[in-house]
């Protein structure tokens, strides 16, 4: 069966067979790259991406930057390149029309064949796709990280994954979760993005979108699900661990506050450009290639200091010329405490604006840093228990990343040895 996915285009895996694999490899110059562009690689492979087959060459790199478009006209707001170093360009004699295996962990991930070696202005890539320059967005710090010299090309995934635990639980590639979504029979599916352990805010925002998705839905119909997509990619410290986001969305519906028939938590390797409005229309690219229909946006999606309007990202979508995206994007407000109603509302809903309470997502860590239980209207107990079970379990003790979890963290996944 096939499945459409972002510019109409059909989702196609890229993974060679293993014998044919195994032959290439053997022949092709090795070349390592970085944990972000491994994580691309995979992305590229299974069809996170589609339509893209590879790295970006400059042409599609200059058209992404000015125009917001591939050279065939499909919106794509940020750019996916694999940096390389002279020395390696040298060392390896890297030239077009090479087959190199693109190594990590020091095994064989994915074959590429080189298109384009080009150099491109970094300071442009950061001006036009993160709206500045500043060094201190983290962003810009990354693309300044960046080598000076970009190969482009289409790539073929040699070596798949293995997921560890609990990370393997969660991942589904795209084609997998089309099918699990025909089988639960959803009509509709919203994304919820996150990076973030839920507290009863963010509970609310998921229920408050599935009920603008369910609109259009007669009694019969009614079969929306919610896939909570939640980022995997470098950690931060003070960030909370991989494990306790993944496990901590997975309580909610463990412990029914989510039916098992409409709730899916599944992962999404990528690094975060912190982009603001271009990387939550690159997030609804990717969730229409998992076969998401909505996709919810939040406050300051995607956004970090204050770059970016926090509404930014709900802006964009009104700027979009017709049909450039399929998903449509449910735009939400904020969830807030009021105590005077003495439950969870949304903002601008009941009389008692100066009373109610934002969510502090500083407050809730200081509790959970406190090993309080928070109160029940700011987090589940279930939830806050599996967060400090995680913590014991993979975090050394904590549910945040510290410098040991960052050193010492067990891989998300690993690549085994072709032979
Ligand atoms: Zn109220």
């Amino acid at each position: 069966m096939s499945f459409t996915g972002h510019g109409n285009k059909i989702i196609k895996e890229r993974i060679m067979d293993s014998a044919t694999a195994m032959k290439l490899v053997k022949k092709g110059k090795k070349v390592p790259i970085s944990s972000r562009a491994a994580r691309e690689c995979i992305g590229l492979a299974y069809g996170f991406f589609s339509p893209l087959e590879g790295f970006m060459d400059a042409q599609t790199l200059s058209s992404v930057c000015q125009e917001m478009r591939l050279t065939d006209g499909t919106l794509w707001p940020i750019p996916i390149l694999l940096d390389i170093d002279a020395d390696t360009l040298v060392q390896n004699h890297l030239q077009l029309n090479d087959r190199v295996v693109l190594t990590y962990q020091e095994q064989p991930l994915a074959l590429m064949d080189i298109t384009e070696i080009y150099q491109y202005d970094r300071q442009k890539i950061a001006q036009s796709v993160l709206g500045t320059t500043d060094n201190k967005h983290p962003g810009v710090m990354m693309v300044n990280q960046w080598h000076s010299y970009f190969i482009a090309g289409p790539i073929q995934l040699v070596n798949k994954p293995q997921f560890q635990s609990p990370f393997d639980r969660f991942w589904y590639t795209p084609l997998q979760l089309r099918q699990i979504f025909q089988e639960k029979g959803w009509q509709h599916i919203i994304a919820h993005q996150t990076r973030n352990v839920p507290h009863t805010g963010h509970e609310w925002l998921m229920k408050g979108a599935w009920f603008s998705a369910n609109e259009d839905l007669s009694v019969e119909q009614l079969k929306t699900g919610i896939l909570v997509s939640c980022i995997i990619g470098p950690k931060r410290i003070g960030d909370y661990i991989d494990e306790a986001i993944l496990l901590g969305q997975q309580q909610l519906q463990d412990s029914s506050y989510f039916r098992a028939d409409i709730h899916l938590v599944s992962l999404v390797l990528w690094d975060m450009r912190y982009a603001g409005p271009k990387e939550a229309l690159l997030h609804a690219i990717i969730r229409s290639n998992l076969g998401c229909t909505h996709h919810m946006f939040g406050r300051d999606h995607a956004g970090v200091g204050s770059y970016y309007d926090p509404y930014d990202a709900h802006r964009i979508f009104d700027q979009l010329p017709q049909g450039g995206m399929k998903i449509k994007p449910v735009r939400l407000l904020e969830w807030n405490y009021c105590p005077i109603c003495q439950e969870v509302t949304y903002s601008g809903l009941c009389g008692h604006s100066q009373e109610q309470q934002q969510f502090s997502g500083t407050l809730i860590r200081n509790i959970i840093k406190d090993q309080l239980l928070p109160p029940v209207h700011l987090m589940r107990p279930e939830v806050f228990q599996t967060t400090r079970q995680t913590a014991e379990e993979y975090g050394f003790g904590s549910p945040f990343c510290n410098e040991r979890y960052l050193r010492e963290r067990q891989p998300v996944f690993r690549l085994s040895s072709l032979d």
